[in-house]
């Protein structure tokens, strides 16, 4: 569930002194909505995972969750060293990385947001970032029901 996931990764943030807020509504009356639970789980974890690797000391990492009678929509939004505007259009593709000394010694190798980016599509979804050089990186999933 979201909710694991979320406590997990709390713990791995807390150790980094990156404080997690956690805007996560999903009551609207109708909970279903279809998915492969572990992929999507896999699919978060990602996303907090970069917004925790290219962060800066003392950053924040937000987390946003709504539902809406269409779709679902995940947002995971950081504080940190951001991503240039010549990368951005590449960052979904299998094996490229941005910050190569950060990610090697991080233990990267650029296939995370490529696996984000496969997850979503098997849902149907769409999956884009936002972002700007040292202020963070913003990235938003939207999942279509059924
Ligand atoms: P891994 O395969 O372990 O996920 P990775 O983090 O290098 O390694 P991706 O998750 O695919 O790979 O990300 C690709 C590149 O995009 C990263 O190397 C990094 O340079 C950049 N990037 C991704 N997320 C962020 C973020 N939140 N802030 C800044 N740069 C990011």
């Amino acid at each position: 569930t979201v909710e694991s996931t979320v406590m997990a990764f709390s713990l791995l943030s807390d150790k980094r002194e990156i404080s997690l807020v956690w805007d996560v509504q999903l009551t609207d009356g109708d909970p279903s909505f279809r998915g492969d639970e572990e992929r999507l789980n896999q699919l978060l974890y990602i996303l907090l995972d970069n917004a925790l690797k290219y962060n800066k000391p003392e950053g924040e990492i937000r987390l946003e969750v709504r539902k809406t009678p269409q779709e679902l929509q995940i947002g995971v939004t950081d504080t940190g060293i951001g991503i240039p505007s010549e990368d951005l259009p590449h960052i979904f593709d299998r094996f490229y990385r941005v910050h190569k000394g950060r990610s090697r010694s991080s233990g990267g190798v650029g296939l995370g947001l490529a696996i984000a980016a496969w997850i979503v599509k098997a849902h149907g979804g769409r999956i884009r970032a936002e972002s700007r050089v040292g202020e963070g990186t913003a990235v938003k999933v939207t999942l279509p029901r059924q």
